[in-house]
């Protein structure tokens, strides 16, 4: 038992081997203060509540054969014995077949109490003060946010793996998942990744004569940076097997940019003779009696949800589906033309491109009165620093000139730019976050709270330590290092007004949008007087970006007059 999730996850297994319909969990102060996990199962009788908590007593396991044919979750009698040598554990339990309850009470490893209760059928399990008496373990618990989202996700976990559980979890009294048990797994699956999300993501579905593989894998379209939106369950165990990832991998056979993976719930079946599960201390692994036809199921069963879901890439360059650079595109895949993300679009695509709705802390762009023309030249070469800085007029825009002609340059936008690619850069590994001095609260209306509070295990990757201090306040501890210095506390406002305006079940992309806004509220504003230096080092960073053309959002950094546009435009070339 290392923390609050791991008490977490006995309880539940406890609950499901008892045949729960019904696991109600809460928890206080991030499960140190109390864990309580309520089921309606079978329940434990009077008698047998002395050697629940025994070590080494299980009612699981019959006779020593019956560890090769494990059908339950729990078999080696441990978990409640170890719980309740570090906490302050109650067990109230009642079979169906009794009148009355028993309840037992432990305090670090010692019985202090059995009584005849009146309980409901099934079992609560209290678990107080978690660690009281092993101050070491303590120490090693990380930020309460942190210790919340594990038991956030775990049981978003379970749940999907039962979805014929009706599963409930209120952290600090605030619902936090919520499952009707109704047996949809979708439906679940909407509960952990956003409905957008549980939409996209495409079923699989294969069987042979000795395994079953089902669950979900997002479209090639939809990707991370990193691993851990992929879930295994063996027999409805959730396991870590980094075998059974790569052979996942192996299913999207460069389907998937270097460095970007996809999300997944695969749950596999066998018969329990065929998989060995006692070889971890918390059961997190297992060994498979035929390892390669595990894999090689995975992998086909993978393959095959891809090929019936995704257009085969190639025959359209541009095919839905099909992964490119900065990734996650998805709306405006679907809905095209969506000008918030004409981002994405090829740079030569973009010429003129007034898009940008979404972004209008800054005035309209006027169309230019002269007409451009329609094949801009390209932008000098990455890196190369081709533009020379001429000077800014109304404290908004930059003037430049090329090797051919005249840029003007909207410093809001370009410093938008600018941020957001070296956002996304770094979110390949860890975001860099810097410790405010002074934590900054922020009180918001309720609603707004509840799509905060729903976004912060994202925030968190971004390296925003935000976390809830009473119903509706929240309490900022730490703030991208690209973005400090503004103020932490406005930052998050903005953030969820965007969360409201926007209203779409934020999922997949959202880190890039959230990442888009971050910027638009860090970068340099319209109006802003620049100083040389600063003027000169932006136009500098802006050159150096992948796609210099727009903002995140879609509009136009730059305006192009050519050489050859000027001087038809004074009179110097050709009449038109
Ligand atoms: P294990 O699950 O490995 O058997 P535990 O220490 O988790 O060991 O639990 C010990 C025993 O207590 C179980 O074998 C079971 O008989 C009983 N028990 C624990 N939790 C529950 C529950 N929620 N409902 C019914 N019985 C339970
Ligand atoms: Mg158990």
């Amino acid at each position: 038992m290392e923390r609050p999730a791991s008490v977490v996850k006995e309880l539940l297994e406890n609950a499901v081997d008892a045949g729960a319909n019904t696991i109600t969990i809460a928890t206080e102060g991030a499960g140190q203060r109390l864990i309580e996990v309520a089921d309606d199962g079978g329940g434990i009788s009077p008698e047998d509540l002395l050697m629940a908590v025994e070590r080494h007593a299980t009612s699981k396991l019959q006779s020593a054969e019956d560890l090769f044919n494990i059908t339950t979750l729990g078999f080696r009698g441990e978990a409640l014995a170890s719980i309740g040598s570090v906490s302050r554990l109650s067990l109230t339990s009642r079979r169906s077949d009794e009148q009355a309850g028993a309840r037992l009470k432990v305090e670090g490893g010692k019985v202090t109490g059995v009584e005849t209760a009146g309980a409901p059928v099934g079992t609560v399990v209290r678990v107080e003060d978690l660690f009281y008496n092993v101050p070491a373990r303590r120490k090693f618990l990380k930020a309460d946010v942190t210790e919340r989202r594990q038991i956030d996700e775990l049981v978003t976990r379970y749940a999907l793996a039962y979805p014929d559980i009706r599963f409930k979890l209120t952290q600090e009294g605030r619902p936090a998942v919520q499952t009707s048990g109704n047996g949809d797994r979708r439906e679940v699956l909407a509960a952990l990744y956003g409905v957008e999300i549980a939409r996209q993501m495409l079923e699989v579905l294969f069987e042979d004569d000795r395994l079953s593989i089902s669950g979900f894998i997002s479209p090639t379209s939809l990707t991370r940076s990193n691993r851990k939106e992929i879930t295994f369950f063996v027999n409805g165990r959730p396991v870590h097997d980094p075998a059974l990832s790569a052979a996942l991998l192996k299913g999207y056979h460069t389907l998937l940019m270097v460095g970007r993976y996809p999300l997944a719930v695969l749950f596999i079946e066998m018969a329990p003779q065929s998989v060995d599960v006692n070889v971890h201390p918390a059961k997190a692994e297992v060994r498979f009696r035929e390892p390669d036809r595990v894999f090689t199921g995975v992998q086909a069963a993978v393959r095959r949800a891809l090929l019936a879901h995704t257009p085969i890439p190639g025959i359209e360059p541009r095919a839905p589906g099909f992964p490119e650079p900065w990734s996650a595109p998805s709306p405006a895949r679907r809905q095209d033309p969506d000008p918030a993300w004409s981002v994405w679009d090829e740079w030569n695509n973009t010429s003129g491109s007034d898009a940008g709705a979404e972004d209008l802390d800054t005035a309209p762009i006027a169309t230019p009165e002269i007409n451009l023309p329609a094949a801009q030249p390209d932008l000098p070469a990455r890196g190369a620093s081709l533009l020379r800085l001429i000077g800014q007029i109304a404290a908004t825009y930059l003037v430049a000139e090329g090797p051919d002609g005249l840029y003007l340059v909207d410093q809001h936008a370009a410093h938008e730019r600018v941020l957001f690619e070296r956002f996304m850069a770094q979110r390949n590994g860890v975001i860099p976050s810097q410790a405010l001095l002074q934590p900054a609260a922020v009180d918001l209306p309720p609603a707004a709270a509840r799509l905060l509070e729903g976004q912060l295990s994202v925030l968190d990757r971004l390296g925003f330590e935000i976390e809830p201090f009473g119903s509706s306040t929240f309490l900022v501890r730490a703030m991208p290092a690209l973005l400090t210095g503004g103020d932490p506390a406005a930052a998050v406002r903005t953030l969820v007004e965007d969360f409201e305006e926007d209203e779409t079940p934020l999922g997949a992309e959202v880190e890039a949008r959230i990442i888009a806004r971050v910027c638009k509220r860090a970068a340099v504003k319209a109006g802003q007087v620049l100083s040389t230096e600063e003027q000169r080092s932006l136009l500098h960073d802006l050159e150096s970006c992948q796609s210099p053309r727009t903002c995140p959002h879609g509009r136009p950094t730059m305006i192009h007059l050519s050489v050859d546009l000027l001087e038809r435009q004074f009179g110097r070339k050709g009449a038109r």
